[in-house]
């Protein structure tokens, strides 16, 4: 695919041009792909255009990540980000670390205020690049939230996975536990909204905005906190040793979320 032209602000930024039999190659594909099954353990349904999956599957796994797996649930973030928490306390020198690289980070990370999207600036030619710098602009400026607290989030998250997701109780497909985790970290930035008078307009950001900026979010989160960092041993206040996954598994099941 053709690379976006970026000049200028994202509301003027426009898709790449696609080449000019692109749409028949298309169309090949979806005839032959439209005669298999859809690929959701249990789905009788065949697939739809050049998806994996059925129709509403897709959907779902086009907005999500995963057509299967459900959304963590507010309180179960809450545990995940209070064991980040309680674990910065016991080592100083890693939290400190983590403190410089965080604020480093978000230094580089800010957009010019002139980089937000409003629902007038949606065009169907407007490439997801753009939508996703709009977004994150949107947050930084009109939300007034920073970047590390969507890098913590994801910290969060990734712990979340390796609890909930596939084989865990939310369920989800192996093969979409990246996307489902991009997708989920980059869904924090929302959508694109207006609000004129009491009524809010809202313009829904697609599974893909989301994971153009979720994909960062991941990186810069293993990144600074190390990719192995759920696995990192906290001692409790009995003298036992165990990873800070076991122990916020713990507290989820004293809190009845597991
Ligand atoms: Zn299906």
């Amino acid at each position: 695919m053709a690379s976006p032209a970026t000049r200028g602000h994202p509301r003027d930024w426009r898709v790449g041009i696609q080449s000019p039999d692109h749409g028949h190659q298309l169309r090949c594909r979806q005839v032959l792909n439209e005669t298999k099954p859809c690929d959701c353990p249990g789905c009788t349904r065949k697939r739809s255009g050049v998806s994996r999956y059925c129709g509403p599957h897709r959907d779902a796994a086009s907005s999500r990540g995963d057509p299967l797996a459900r959304l963590p649930a507010r309180n179960e973030l809450a545990i995940f980000k209070k064991a980040i928490g309680i674990y910065m306390h016991t080592d100083p020198k890693f939290a400190a670390r983590v403190a410089f690289d965080l604020r480093s980070l978000e230094r580089r990370m800010v957009l010019p205020q002139s980089f937000c999207l409003g629902v007038a600036d949606l065009h169907p030619k407007l490439p997801q690049i753009a939508k996703a710098k709009g977004l994150l602009a949107n947050w930084q400026h009109k939300d007034k939230r920073t970047y590390t607290e969507a890098v913590i989030r994801t910290v969060a998250l990734i712990g979340w996975m390796q609890v909930y997701f596939h084989p865990g109780p939310a369920g989800g497909l192996w093969v979409n536990h990246q996307r489902f985790l991009e997708t989920r970290a980059g869904a924090l930035m929302g959508d694109f909204r207006k609000t004129i008078g009491t009524t809010a307009l809202i313009k829904k950001a697609s599974g893909a905005t989301h994971r153009h900026l979720g994909r960062d979010f991941v990186r810069h989160a293993q990144h600074i906190y190390g990719k192995d960092f759920w696995s990192s041993a906290v001692s409790t206040n009995d003298g036992q040793s165990m990873t800070i996954l076991d122990y916020t598994k713990r507290a989820l099941k004293a809190a009845g979320l597991l």
